[in-house]
C-alpha cells in the first residue's frame, strides 16, 4: 500500500470516524450485532469493522460459520469471505458476492445485515435451513477504502494507471465470459475499464479460483450491487436474448423474489434480462456463473432505491434495503432446496 503523508493523516481520520461510529449507540430496532459487535447498521462502516465483524462471528459461531480469505487485492488488502451452514461442502450453496463496485455502500452493508441474520436469527430463514450460504461482503476492498476517505464516487479497483482519473478497473467488465464486447471500454480512464484481459485483476481472478475450487458448484451465484431496484438475469453481455435451456427458471425465481421483496414496504424491483432492462455490460460476474461455472440461478440485484439518492443511500435505509435483500435470498433458498441434494447429484 502506498504511504504518503496525506494517506497517514486520513487513515487518522478514518480511526476517529471509526471511534465516533463504534460510541453511537445502536438502534432499537437493529440491536447489536452477534456478541455485541459494533456493527450496527444505522450507519455505513469501515473496512477494519466489517473485517472484524467477520471474524467475532466466526469466532462466536465455530459450528456455522466459517471465515476465509478469498484472495488478495491489488493493494494487498484480503478479501474475506464467510461461509453459514452446517455441513459446507455437502449441501446445496448460494454464494453472494458484494461491493464489486466501490460506491455502492449498500451492498456491503445489507450482505453484513443477511450474515448476522443468519447466524442470530436463523429460525426465521427455514427456506435457507439445509443450505450453505457463502457471503463475500467487500469484493473490492482497496475501492471501497478509497470511497470512504476520498472520493465517494469511486467505482473501480484501484489498479494503478498514468494518472489519478486513470487509475482502476471495473471488476465486473473483468470477468471472462464473452469480455470485451458491449457497455466496456478498453480505456483505462474511464469507469467501465474492462481492464487490459480477461480476469487481469487479483479481485476477479481471486474469485474465480475461489468459485472453481469449491468441492461442488453453488447452485446459485447472485452479485449485490445498487442502485435501480432491478433483478437482473444473464445474459447480459448484449441484446440478443442468448437462451439457455433454464431461462424460463430464472426469470420465475426472479419474479417471486420481486413479489416478495414487494410485500415487504411496496418497493417495486424490476425482474428481467439483464442486457435489456438496465443496459449490455459483457464481461459480469453474472454471465461467467451461467456461462462458464454452469451454476443454475444466477442473478444481479441492484438494491435501492430508484435514484432519488443513488449511491448516497440515507443511512436510515439500510435496514430496509438489506431486509428486501435477506427477503430476496429466502425466496431463492426455496427454489434452490427443491433442486436435488449433493448426494442424489453425486
Ligand atoms: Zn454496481
Amino acid at each position: 500500500m502506498k504511504t504518503s503523508k496525506r494517506m497517514r493523516a486520513l487513515a487518522g481520520l478514518t480511526v476517529a470516524l471509526t471511534a465516533v461510529t463504534a460510541m453511537a449507540p445502536a438502534p432499537a430496532a437493529s440491536g447489536k450485532g452477534a456478541s455485541g459487535l459494533r456493527m450496527t447498521w444505522s450507519s455505513y462502516h469501515s473496512l477494519a469493522d466489517i473485517d472484524a465483524f467477520l471474524e467475532q462471528t466466526a469466532a462466536a459461531h465455530p459450528t456455522t460459520a466459517r471465515e476465509s480469505v478469498v484472495s488478495t487485492s491489488a493493494e494487498g488488502r484480503p478479501i474475506k469471505a464467510i461461509t453459514l451452514g452446517d455441513a459446507p461442502g455437502r449441501e446445496q450453496e448460494i454464494v453472494l458476492v458484494c461491493g464489486q463496485h466501490a460506491r455502492e455502500w449498500i451492498a456491503p452493508a445489507a450482505c453484513t445485515y443477511l450474515v448476522n441474520e443468519l447466524v442470530v436469527n436463523r429460525a426465521r430463514y427455514p427456506q435457507l435451513k439445509d443450505l450453505t450460504v457463502t457471503v463475500v461482503p467487500v469484493a473490492n476492498p482497496d475501492g471501497y477504502e478509497y470511497s470512504r476517505t476520498f472520493d465517494r464516487r469511486w467505482r473501480k479497483n484501484r489498479r494503478s494507471g498514468s494518472s489519478t482519473r486513470c487509475q482502476g478497473v471495473d471488476l465486473n467488465r473483468n470477468w471472462g465470459y464473452k469480455w470485451g464486447g458491449e457497455g466496456t471500454s478498453p480505456d483505462p480512464c474511464t469507469e467501465n475499464y474492462r481492464g487490459p484481459h480477461a480476469f487481469s485483476e487479483p479481485e476477479t481472478r481471486g474469485l474465480r479460483d475461489y468459485f472453481l475450487s469449491r468441492t461442488r458448484k453453488p447452485a446459485a451465484v447472485v452479485d449485490i450491487h445498487s442502485y435501480g431496484q432491478y433483478i437482473l438475469v444473464p445474459y447480459g453481455y448484449d441484446r440478443q436474448g442468448h437462451m439457455y435451456s433454464d431461462y424460463q427458471d430464472l426469470l420465475s425465481v426472479g419474479r417471486q423474489m420481486s413479489q416478495a421483496i414487494y410485500q415487504y414496504k411496496g418497493k417495486t424491483f424490476r425482474a428481467g434480462n439483464a442486457a435489456n432492462v438496465i443496459y449490455p455490460a459483457a464481461g459480469s460476474l453474472i454471465d461467467w456463473a451461467k456461462g462458464t461455472l454452469g451454476s443454475k440461478y444466477d442473478f444481479g440485484l441492484e438494491l435501492r432505491d430508484d435514484g432519488r439518492y443513488g449511491f448516497n443511500l440515507p443511512a436510515g435505509q439500510i435496514i430496509d434495503a438489506s431486509t428486501e435483500l435477506a427477503v430476496a435470498v429466502r425466496t431463492l433458498g426455496t427454489a434452490v432446496s427443491g433442486l436435488p441434494t449433493a448426494h442424489s447429484a453425486d
